[in-house]
């Protein structure tokens, strides 16, 4: 690794600062999870072809909850069927190395994190989780786990009475849905951690940007303030993207051109010196 950014992280695993992660697809896509706004998330309904930007919609939702649950129960599959990479497991060890000074924030609603070991307190999901469902018409905000006999449908497989039991809502009878953000919705604390995610950046020293090419507007903010009052921008990607183009217009700005597996696993050494 270049030799400014080893100090830069030594020095800082040496201080008190916070640090935080904000990770993306890139470092599902490295335990062969596809982005879902790419080809792989076109579903078709009948002879129509739907783009993931109207499936994953609450209107699309109120229209046709069935075609709706059938696609994310298909994702939900191959979520179930990836395992944490060692850019995940890298980060389970950087936040037991650093304790109350760490917090993740994730793009990712394929629940990697915390089954590689993330603590749940300190993973911010601000896109959701799939493993989970909630009343679609929050006569309660509990979130619920997708029940295990639903977590194996495959492509096109329909729903019969007794799975759509499974997705009603205990309390009040009607649906529930995923416990995702949809394009046609906007963050909440209540569910996606919002607020907490704007305060976190504002005490953070060292921001790492990990596999995200910035195509939603949470992540740009944390990056922002983060420069905005002089903290460290890391971005980790495969690829040049807005982060690093941000973060090579910092002062305290460096980006690293390699895949998370190895650049985490990297950083995590030099943290432990
Ligand atoms: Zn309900």
């Amino acid at each position: 690794m270049d030799k400014e950014i080893k100090e830069v992280l030594q020095n800082f695993a040496r201080g008190s600062g916070h640090v935080t992660v904000l990770t993306g697809a890139g470092i599902s896509a490295e335990s062969n999870i596809p982005t879902f706004r790419g080809p792989e998330g076109f579903w078709t309904v009948g002879s129509k072809e739907y783009h993931p930007q109207e499936m994953a919609t609450y209107q699309m939702f109120m229209k046709n909850p069935d075609e709706v649950w059938k696609w994310y129960l298909y994702r939900l599959g191959i979520c179930s069927k990836a395992e944490p990479n060692k850019g995940h497991l890298a980060l389970v060890e950087m936040e037991n190395f650093f304790q109350d000074r760490f917090t993740l924030i994730t793009q990712n609603m394929d629940g990697l994190h915390l089954r590689a070991g993330n603590r749940l307190e300190n993973t911010f999901q601000i896109h959701g989780n799939i493993f989970y469902t909630r009343c679609a018409y929050e006569c309660t905000s509990t979130i619920y786990p997708v029940p295990q006999k639903l977590r194996t449908m495959t492509k096109g497989e329909d729903l019969d009475e007794p799975q759509k039991k499974l997705l009603l809502c205990p309390e009040c009878g009607r649906y529930t849905r995923p416990h995702v953000l949809w394009f046609d919705e906007v963050y909440n604390e209540k569910f996606y951690r919002y607020h907490s995610s704007i305060n976190v950046a504002g005490r953070t020293e060292l921001l790492i940007i990990v596999g995200t090419s910035g195509a939603t507007n949470l992540p740009n903010m944390v990056a922002r303030e983060v420069k905005n009052h002089n903290g460290i921008n890391l971005d980790i990607n495969i690829e040049e993207n807005p982060f690093s183009h941000l973060a090579l217009h910092s002062k305290r700005g460096y980006f690293i051109r390699k895949p998370s597996g190895v650049a985490l696993p990297a950083i995590m050494e030099i943290f432990a010196g």
